[in-house]
């Protein structure tokens, strides 16, 4: 019972396969008491299924991340319920489908400014709403991928995204240290969810990890999970700016 008492919100669930909901199951089976934001009406009732699956009552809260109204509410709800939080998980990103194909070059401006928002400027945003809630300390944990290094062909601007996700990362958590609040990321290898079908050849990838990370194989979203689940948690106290690659060794080759 790593997150006994502990209290979190988690961003980014859309359905059962989302990553997020596999961090919700380890930290709920961990003790967790957990809030989810959804977003936009049409997830509304499928979140709210998920989160009372879990038993007892999860607060729920709409929330699209380039909306600051809707964020500022959901912590205003946060702090009406419960007053503090324990910890967060940011599990969004966002780029238009043209933007995941082909070559990187013919990135729109929009189309940039859009990818970047959702899925990078959005841990900003949201950190700045919850740290000040996080009064006994807390833990904020952020999907990040391999493409934010290296060159992962059509991955395109989702890279440029995540490389950005991981700076701020190191950046919050320097901020936020000294109130005793941890920022890490977990980098995980493909894993099969709506967002990664949006990535065209995303099966290939699989395949190429299959056959060449050293453990021979994909990683498992539970494997994902209990990975954020230890950053959530006191077990990993003295980390914080960190990106903890959960890839079957995926990232350590050269060729
Ligand atoms: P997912 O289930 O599709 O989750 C992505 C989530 O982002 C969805 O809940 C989506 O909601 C949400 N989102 C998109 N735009 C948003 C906005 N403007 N406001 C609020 N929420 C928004 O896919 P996933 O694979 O679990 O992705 C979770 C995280 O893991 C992402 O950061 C992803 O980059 C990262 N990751 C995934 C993999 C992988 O292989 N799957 C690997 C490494 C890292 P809607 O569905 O409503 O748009």
């Amino acid at each position: 019972m790593l997150l006994q008492g502990k209290k979190g919100l988690v961003v980014g669930v859309a359905n059962k396969r989302s990553i997020a909901w596999a961090i919700a199951q380890a930290a709920h089976r961990e003790g967790a008491q957990l809030a989810f934001t959804y977003q936009g009406e049409r997830l509304k009732e499928s979140v709210g299924e998920l989160a009372a699956g879990l038993g007892g009552s999860s607060p729920l809260f709409e929330c699209d991340v380039t909306n600051d109204v809707q964020m500022d509410q959901v912590f205003a709800g946060l702090k009406s319920t419960w007053g503090s939080l324990d910890f967060l998980v940011h599990a969004v990103a966002f780029a238009k489908r043209e933007e995941l194909e082909g070559e990187y070059l013919p990135t729109s401006r929009e189309g940039f400014r859009l990818a970047l928002d959702v899925s990078a400027y959005s841990l900003t945003a949201l950190a700045q709403r919850a740290v000040p809630l996080m009064t006994a300390g807390g833990s904020i944990v952020a999907m990040t991928y391999y493409g934010a290094e290296k060159v992962i062909p059509r991955y395109n601007v989702m890279g440029v995204a995540k490389s950005a996700l991981e700076a701020s990362i190191r950046y919050l958590a320097f901020d936020v240290g000294p109130k005793k609040v941890r920022v890490n990321g977990v980098s995980a290898g493909p894993v099969q969810t709506l967002a990664a079908r949006g990535i065209s050849g995303f099966t290939d990838m699989m395949k190429i990890v299959e056959g060449k990370a050293p453990l021979r194989r994909n990683v498992q979203i539970e494997e994902v999970a209990n990975a954020a689940a230890f950053l959530l948690s006191p077990l990993s106290s003295g980390i914080t700016g960190e990106i903890l690659y959960v890839d079957c060794g995926y990232n350590i080759l050269g060729m």
